[in-house]
């Protein structure tokens, strides 16, 4: 008798750790999915840029803004400021 009793402890301390663990896997799903969290990578409302020297489209977030233009990568936008001074 006391090793069932001894086993009802355990199956119910089990159930109770994996509720836990099922409550805290939804928990952190919802902080994931919460839109203000920022770090995920290109959300779809993120609005696109052109290079002002090859044309490439990319998002704005990767970019490089020199005042009013935006560039895919520095070189395109050192050659473009280059032009520029010429
Ligand atoms: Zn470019």
């Amino acid at each position: 008798m006391d090793i069932l009793k001894l086993m009802a402890k355990i199956i119910l301390i089990a159930i109770a750790i994996w509720l836990i663990l099922t409550v805290l896997k939804r928990y952190r799903k919802n902080i994931d999915t919460h839109p203000d969290t920022g770090n995920s990578r290109t959300p779809a409302s993120e609005s696109m840029v052109q290079c002002s020297h090859c044309g490439l489209h990319l998002p704005e977030s990767d970019g490089i803004r020199s005042g009013t233009q935006f560039y895919c990568c520095q070189e395109h936008a050192d050659a473009q400021q280059d032009e520029r001074n010429h």
